[in-house]
């Protein structure tokens, strides 16, 4: 795959709590270049547990390579799915989980950043101090946004929390296929990839400022967490943290030009920036985990 001159030298950490309320922790993470994933499981105790730790195990064979692509990421997505499918579910809740991961690729000698999606974990790219959310919630809040023009923090209040619209497993029977953007990688870049245990207990503004006063990846990570359980801890909170240190690839590539390879939907290099959350109370309502049901009672309206 690799050409002998792109180069991605990544730097990371990781960090996970299972917070203030939650007796187990049902977040699993997999950060293993070139492959980094977060799993948010749902079903409630062992079941969302066994949940994500499918949808991790999936990725695994991803790790320990110099790239990877497109194709095995889908693949891996599609193992993920029949893994949890085939976990039993105890009364009416089927297990399940999120998947929010980058993969380190290469496109035509650039080194990229291939972000994919599927429910509420989320990815945000850092890049000359301005933070950007690049994945998209697979959400009732972003439904109302997308389909009813609400603003982030009506949503936020009128939606419930944590209801997903799409999910692995989570009792579908459709093979879902994740999002995905691919960005080109840039020396200093430093992305985010996290559960809703953090981006529900601290506004974006405060992700920011807590990514920029830690230069360590680690430490970042262990930073966001704290803040996280600080701030309430009302979910399990799970935080990857990737830096790219050295950048290498083929000279002046530009983004058209690696649209037309169309190895996934969209490329883009710049992400639109995302109005930041107001500061104000936390919107959280729900305390339960009321994911799963969501995700059931959204099918045949969201799930698209
Ligand atoms: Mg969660």
């Amino acid at each position: 795959m690799g050409d002998g001159r792109a180069r991605l030298d990544v730097r990371y950490g990781a960090a996970t709590d299972a917070g203030r309320l939650r007796t187990h922790n049902e977040d699993a993470h997999l950060a293993s270049p070139p492959i980094f994933v977060v799993a948010d499981g749902m079903g409630g105790h062992a079941r969302g547990e066994d949940a994500s730790r499918a949808v991790i195990d999936a990725f695994r064979p991803l790790a320990s390579q110099t790239w990877a692509t497109a194709e095995q990421v889908t693949a891996a997505t599609q193992r993920a799915q029949l893994a949890v499918r085939r976990l039993r579910g105890g009364g009416s809740a089927q297990p399940g989980s999120t998947l929010a991961g980058v993969a380190l690729c290469e496109q035509a000698g650039q080194p990229c950043w291939l972000v994919f999606n599927i429910g509420d974990s989320r990815t945000y790219r850092l890049r000359g101090g301005e933070l950007e959310q690049v994945s998209v919630d697979h959400s009732q809040a972003q439904a109302l946004i997308d389909e009813a023009g609400y603003s982030a923090a009506r949503a936020r209040r009128a939606a419930p929390r944590n209801v997903i619209t799409r999910a692995i497993g989570g009792g579908l029977s459709a093979t879902l296929t994740a999002d995905e953007w691919l960005l080109i990688a840039a020396t200093g870049d430093r992305l985010l990839i996290c559960s809703d245990g953090l981006t529900t207990e601290l506004t974006d503004h405060l992700i920011a400022a807590t990514l920029l006063s830690a230069p360590d990846p680690t430490v970042a990570s262990a930073a966001l967490v704290e803040a996280a359980v600080s701030a309430g801890g009302r979910d399990n909170v799970t935080v990857i943290v990737i830096d790219a240190e050295r950048v290498a690839g083929a000279a002046a590539v530009d983004t058209d030009d690696i649209d037309t390879l169309s190895l996934v939907p969209e490329v883009i290099d710049e992400v639109d920036t995302m109005p930041l959350a107001p500061e104000g109370p936390s919107p959280a309502t729900a305390e339960s985990d009321t994911r799963g049901a969501g995700a059931r009672a959204g099918q045949g309206r969201t799930f698209t």
